[in-house]
């Protein structure tokens, strides 16, 4: 920037600030010009919008009607409502593909870190048109899921496990017929409009490579993606070295377009390999992305299946490093066989900070968080993995630029799904045309408060997020102006 446009910049700021001090502060009317009817619902004003497809980054007024974006502009717009976005930037919305809180606790959480469309892709659902019809209007942000494997498996192998296996689906070979049966019910799924085919194939261990190539052969024959949580983790063999080899074969083998969840928290210190191996299977042509989290441990439930004998050399780690969510305690082999058979959720510090900061920086990563709170107890990225990344990664940490963050929070996700899901297409973007999902942030102070101790801390710096136009957050703090979330489906 010039030093002339530097001082008509700030003449323009000055002049904005101006007209906006007399009425201002955010959701009062404003009007430029107060004989004339405002121009649009909503106007964002004086904010440093960042839209990483078109590249962006400049100071400018926003006019939103009818929850779409309907002006991008240097000149002063007027509008029923402002919200006076100086120093802070507007971003759109971030998509989280892989958040496992589908309630109203958790879309508060996630609102308050910047999130305005949370899908649960991984495990994702046995029933996918309940699963829509029970969120329907209900929802402060954008939802979605997949239908799941594990559902499936859970169902027809009559497991007692409610989300993840305990019983026959971790530990059982299918028949032919049950697998038929485990195809029939992804395909209803998809037929019903789910987001793609969600697998964790390391907590369905009996699962044959057979049986997992017969789902993604039902995905691709309706080109939906599969977000799988692969085989095997970490650098000790069976290696999740072999565990990506089976699921790009499959996609090399079936068509159906591939996700590998959380890379950082499966490859652990084999987390560079696999991002090779992605980064080489893309050069080839195939349809394969990834996604990380930027934490250094990991969550899940004791008494599933990865839990079983032999964990210690697989993830590398022993008892000491595993917390007990419910009290924060650290775990004895006394309590690790005490608590195996209650079961609960434990995290697992696995994850080596360089590792976890390889993946986060890496340009083949999408971020997307894993996280579910319940009653306030779970892991810290289920409400702060977004802040985490904008003000640990990025401003302290100078991982990745600001940009390059908000490129894998907005339009990787959105693209990754607009195959199976055009209306993605107008998701991720600051674009004329686009929904009005967008968060504005402060850069400067932007941060993660949740701790593996105290999870349930609101990220701090995210100033105001719209859905669909309508605020959901307001100078940081959430408002209770109904439930603009909307469903996201797949279009058949
Ligand atoms: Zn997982």
């Amino acid at each position: 920037m010039t030093q002339r446009h530097r001082s008509r910049r700030s003449l323009i700021n000055i002049a904005i600030c101006f007209v906006a001090a007399a009425v201002c502060t955010v959701g009062r009317p404003i009007s430029v010009s107060p004989s004339s009817e405002p121009e649009y619902d909503l106007v964002i004003l004086n904010g440093r919008v960042i839209d990483p497809e078109s590249g962006l980054d400049a100071v400018r007024n926003i006019g939103i009607t009818n929850g779409t974006i309907q002006a991008i502009s240097e000149k002063s717009l007027s509008g029923r409502s402002a919200i006076i976005a100086a120093g802070l930037v507007i971003s759109p919305g971030f998509i989280d593909l892989h958040s496992h809180g589908q309630d109203q606790e958790n879309y508060r959480f996630k609102a308050m870190d910047g999130v305005t469309t949370a899908l649960e892709l991984e495990v994702g659902t046995g029933d996918v048109g309940r699963w829509y019809a029970a969120r329907e209007g209900k929802a402060l942000i954008n939802y979605g899921a997949s239908v799941g494997h594990i559902p499936a498996r859970i169902a027809v192998m009559h497991d007692p496990g409610v989300f993840l296996p305990s019983g026959d689906a971790a530990h059982k070979d299918a028949s032919k017929s049950e697998i038929e049966e485990m195809k029939r019910r992804i395909e209803q799924g998809l037929k019903q409009g789910a987001l793609g085919v969600g697998f964790g194939i390391n907590y369905t261990a009996a699962a044959s490579h057979w049986e997992i190539l017969e789902m993604f052969r039902a995905a691709a024959k309706h080109s939906a993606p599969c977000f799988v949580h692969m085989r095997y983790a970490g650098l000790k063999e069976p290696d999740s070295i072999t565990a990506l080899e089976e699921v790009v074969s499959a996609t090399a083998v079936t068509g159906a377009p591939l996700h590998v969840v959380h890379i950082s928290s499966s490859g652990l210190r084999a987390t560079p390999l696999l991002l090779q191996m992605i980064r080489e299977a893309q050069s080839r042509g195939l349809d394969v992305t990834t996604e990380c989290y930027p934490y250094t441990a990991t969550q899940t439930n004791i008494e599933s299946a990865i839990y079983d004998e032999g964990w210690k050399e697989a993830l590398g780690i022993d008892y000491k490093d595993l917390q007990w969510v419910a009290t924060g305690e650290r775990l004895t082999a006394e309590s690790f066989a005490r608590y195996r058979k209650t079961g609960g959720a434990v995290i697992g510090h696995a994850i080596p900070e360089e590792i976890a900061r390889l993946s986060v920086a890496s340009p083949l990563t999408m971020i997307a968080s894993d996280g579910g709170l319940q009653n306030g107890k779970g892991h810290p990225r289920g409400s702060g993995t977004y802040a985490r990344v904008l003000g640990h990664y990025v401003r302290e940490l100078k991982s990745l630029t600001l940009t390059e963050a908000l490129k894998k929070t907005t339009v990787m996700p959105a693209r990754r799904l607009e195959q199976i899901a055009p209306m993605m297409k107008n998701k991720g973007r600051v674009r004329v045309g686009a929904d009005a999902d967008l968060t504005i942030f402060d850069p400067a102070t932007v941060i993660d408060k949740s701790t593996f101790e105290d999870p349930a801390k609101y990220s701090e710096g995210i100033r105001h997020v719209l859905v669909s136009g309508v605020l959901v957050v307001k100078d940081g703090k959430l408002v209770a102006e109904g439930n603009p979330g909307r469903a996201i489906r797949g279009a058949r």
